[in-house]
């Protein structure tokens, strides 16, 4: 039992979260090094949504809302960590959900799904049975795209997502928006729009962005798109990085 007391106990609590889910399989070993990751760079990064992702949150929100067939992707660890707030991100926008696994397992895909209907996703695509396509570029099951799910979209939302499948995603011509707490991974480097944050924030904060962006016309949501850099809002977070190093200049 972690004591709401402990300094840490934020962290812990989500710690238990991942350490509880592989213990019940819906987790491989490997998604808690990339959780440990995760932390290292959340803690380097002060905990805190930075300005630079807010504005990378307001831009992948707009371009969710003018897309024609969006997506949200979900793994693992984003179930685990953000599974009622990515259901309710899904229900705003509107998107559907996919499910996505970096070690498939048709048991992991069963016990992913029970997540993500207990947490009130009436329907999920790539499921055990359902249809798929293969995305150029890739192999193995990380190469299945639902051929109305990611095949079709053309906005993708990829939490937590693999290099080679963002890089892959990027290259079919979709534009790809991600989550990642490290601004140096070939996910955030490669993708449309990089959200460098942690997810357990990010999403309930999209949810938040929804709520206002949805009055805005389709020329505002436009504007706000044309106005982001990718690039520029990464080195933003770099600085940020740098900056917690040089704390005693
Ligand atoms: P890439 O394949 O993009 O080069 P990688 O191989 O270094 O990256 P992966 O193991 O593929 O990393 O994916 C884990 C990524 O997810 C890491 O960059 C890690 O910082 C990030 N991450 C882990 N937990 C969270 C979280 N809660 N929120 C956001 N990002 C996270
Ligand atoms: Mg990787």
């Amino acid at each position: 039992m972690i004591s709401p007391d402990h300094p840490r106990y934020n962290s812990l609590i989500l710690r238990e979260k991942m350490a509880n889910a592989y213990q019940e399989g819906i987790l491989a070993d490997t998604a808690l090094i990339a959780h440990g990751r995760g932390e290292a760079f959340d803690y380097i990064l002060g905990e805190n949504t930075s300005p630079a992702a807010l504005q990378a949150i307001r831009t992948g929100i707009s371009a969710m809302l003018l897309a024609d067939n969006p997506v949200i992707s979900v793994n693992g660890n984003t179930a685990v960590l953000s599974a009622e707030y990515i259901v309710e991100l899904s229900r705003l926008i509107p998107a559907s959900i996919e499910i996505n696994l970096f070690y498939r397992t048709p048991e992991r895909v069963r016990k992913m799904e029970k997540l993500l209907k207990n947490a009130g996703a009436t329907e999920v695509l790539g499921k055990g049975g359902d249809d798929h396509v293969t995305i150029p570029g890739l192999g193995g099951p990380r190469s299945r795209a639902h051929p109305e799910g990611i095949h079709r979209a053309d906005v993708v939302l990829v939490p937590l997502e693999d290099g080679d499948r963002a890089q892959a995603l990027v290259s079919s011509g979709k534009t790809v928006i991600t989550i990642d707490l490290n601004p140096l991974s070939r996910t955030a480097q490669t993708s449309s729009i990089t959200i460098v944050d942690n997810v357990v924030r990010t999403i309930p904060l999209m949810i938040k962005e929804v709520t206002t962006l949805k009055r805005y016309s389709r020329k505002q949501l436009k504007e706000i798109l044309d106005e982001f850099d990718n690039a520029k809002n990464i080195s933003k977070s770099l600085n940020l990085i740098s900056h917690h190093f040089k704390q005693d200049e």
